[in-house]
């Protein structure tokens, strides 16, 4: 007995050296800390905060009139819990808002029965419901839709191919096992840009040709083919939001069981009827979005700012649940802990909950463009007919006085699983310090710091002009199997304990951050990449 005490203690030393060792000037409140525990796990508000965000709220699609609802509780909110400064900052314009109240599809020929069917995000309704015949279409590009011309009035089209179910060998609810957090910790040298902006360029195009051609054939309405499978509705957005441009016919897409029996029964050359019912409204009062945003003030360093947050807007299909009002409510949850407890941050804390995430990052770069740093006005006259998320970025970054007294951004979107860890975002410098940081919540299973970078998300927006921007590793639970731009997006997905972990985290690193003598260390400011090396001719080839 007593040699193993011996033993334990010695093991202790060691365990204690190390960190020490590693990053022996960066200090924990431990105060504070437990502080932090206490009130997110004994008197979270989270769950609460979730709830009004999607069953009262819900779906948030930005520009919406439940969206700007949204926004303006989660202003009033934070106002209610002491935070100051809150508002609603103006952005745009967005474009159009755009809502449904109902969606019904029946199959009437070979037989009667429901089919499980939603509209896209900005596309028409059907006025009444609506009748047509069922043709299976191929347009894969503008050039293909003269072959049409004279053959779609009436019809409703199918317009995907059919897809195989997929074998259903994956847990519907994971967690990240050691193995896979050990393997995030591979950095790999960043490879050539992908070709993502052509291709979705191209889809873009064709988006808009065939919108006006629909209308021009009278076409009924399309029926596409939901991008999940198991009777999961997912789905994104058709026709258009700018004032201007057409919104094409009808849009919708149907769960994979019944698409897939439709197109059998057309190619056994049945005939096949659908009715169509859809009530959909264009909303356009009010063209602008708005960011929530909302301040904790500093004191000595109070003209510096840490900022957290993560996107309000969702898509329409369910309530937005998972992606992304668990990462709003938990970052709200945070500064909720930190005001409760009356902490005193250095740094200015300030919370921002982004619309138009969906829609390519566009609140969070408005915001980063409108304080932070600027680029050079698109002047090119092809590019300027782009929609923003497709443009090319102009050069140099140019930053503005705020750029240099912040200190960083956190975010929080990859649904309502736990916090595992932080992606350091190819920033090696602040890999020690969150190490640190980590420390008090290894007992909750926040261990992993990693060099490479987490995409898709608000951060980005930050990243893109230098300044440091980080998203947390999070347990995937259902998101990407079923919840993610789903129907299935509900409460009843978000897992409460998952969430109160991650508030105390984020609290927890928001106010060291605050906290800490020095900004946190940056990477170099981005630079126009060098142009691809011309193919090198003959001669020089030769040798
Ligand atoms: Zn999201």
């Amino acid at each position: 007995m007593g040699g193993s005490v011996v033993t334990r203690s010695r093991l202790w030393l060691v365990a204690a050296l190390v960190p020490t060792l590693a990053w022996a000037d960066e200090p924990l409140d431990w105060d504070a800390i437990n502080r932090i525990r206490d009130e997110g796990f004994n008197r979270s508000e989270v769950m609460g905060t979730l709830r009004t965000l999607t069953d009262e709220l819900g779906p948030r699609l930005t520009g919406s009139p439940r969206g700007q609802a949204a926004s303006r509780w989660t202003k009033a909110r934070l106002a209610e819990w002491s935070l100051e400064e809150a508002r609603l900052e103006a952005w745009g314009p967005f474009g159009r808002g755009w809502s449904f109240s109902r969606a019904a599809v029946h199959m009437i020929l070979p037989r009667e029965t429901p089919l499980m069917a939603l509209p896209k995000a900005w596309t028409p309704g059907t006025k009444k419901p609506v009748r047509g015949p069922v043709m299976k279409v191929e347009i894969e590009s503008p050039e293909e839709l003269e072959e049409y011309t004279g053959k779609l009035e009436g019809k409703i089209l199918l317009i995907a191919e059919d897809r195989q179910l997929a074998a259903a060998d994956e847990a519907a609810f994971q967690r990240r096992t050691k193995e896979e957090l050990e393997e995030l910790r591979v950095f790999s040298v960043p490879g050539e840009p992908s070709d993502w902006q052509e291709r979705m360029r191209k889809r873009w195009e064709l988006r808009r040709e065939l919108n006006e051609f629909l209308v021009k054939e009278k076409a009924l309405a399309t029926v596409d083919l939901s991008s999940r499978d198991g009777g999961t509705l997912r789905l994104g957005s058709g026709g258009s939001r700018e004032p201007e441009e057409s919104v094409g016919v009808p849009a919708l897409a149907m769960a994979l069981e019944h698409y897939n029996w439709i197109l059998r029964l057309l190619e056994e050359d049945g005939e096949v009827e659908l009715e169509i019912d859809v009530r959909a409204e264009f909303h356009d009062e009010d063209l602008m979005a708005y960011n929530t945003v909302a301040e904790i003030p500093g004191s000595d360093l109070a003209h510096e700012v840490v900022m957290l947050g993560g996107h309000l807007d969702s898509w329409h299909a369910g309530t937005g649940s998972n992606d992304n009002a668990a990462g709003c409510a938990v970052m709200m949850e945070a500064v909720r802990i930190i005001r409760a407890l009356e902490l005193q941050p250095r740094r200015t804390i300030r919370i921002a909950l982004w619309t138009g995430e969906e829609q390519g990052l566009l609140g969070s770069r408005a915001y980063v463009a409108e304080h932070l740093a600027s680029r050079p006005a698109v002047e090119d006259p092809e590019q300027l007919e782009l929609p923003e998320f497709l443009r090319e970025r102009t050069w140099p970054v140019e930053p503005k006085p705020d750029h240099e007294h912040f200190s960083a951004y956190f975010n929080l979107d990859n649904g309502s699983g736990k916090i595992r860890g932080v992606y350091a975002q190819s920033n090696a410098a602040v890999v020690p310090i969150f190490e640190r940081w980590l420390e008090p919540f290894h007992d909750l299973g926040a261990e992993s710091v990693v060099t490479r970078d987490s995409g898709g998300t608000d951060h980005l927006a930050f990243d893109a002009v230098g300044l440091p921007g980080f998203q947390f590793i999070q347990d995937p639970l259902d998101y990407s199997t079923q919840t993610h731009h789903s129907n299935l997006d509900t409460f009843d997905h978000a897992v409460a304990d998952d969430l109160k972990q991650a508030s105390v985290i984020v609290a927890s690193f928001v106010y060291h951050a605050a906290m800490r003598d020095e900004r946190l260390p940056r990477k170099p400011l981005p630079q126009e990449p060098p142009e691809k090396p011309k193919k090198a001719d003959d001669e020089e080839a030769s040798d």
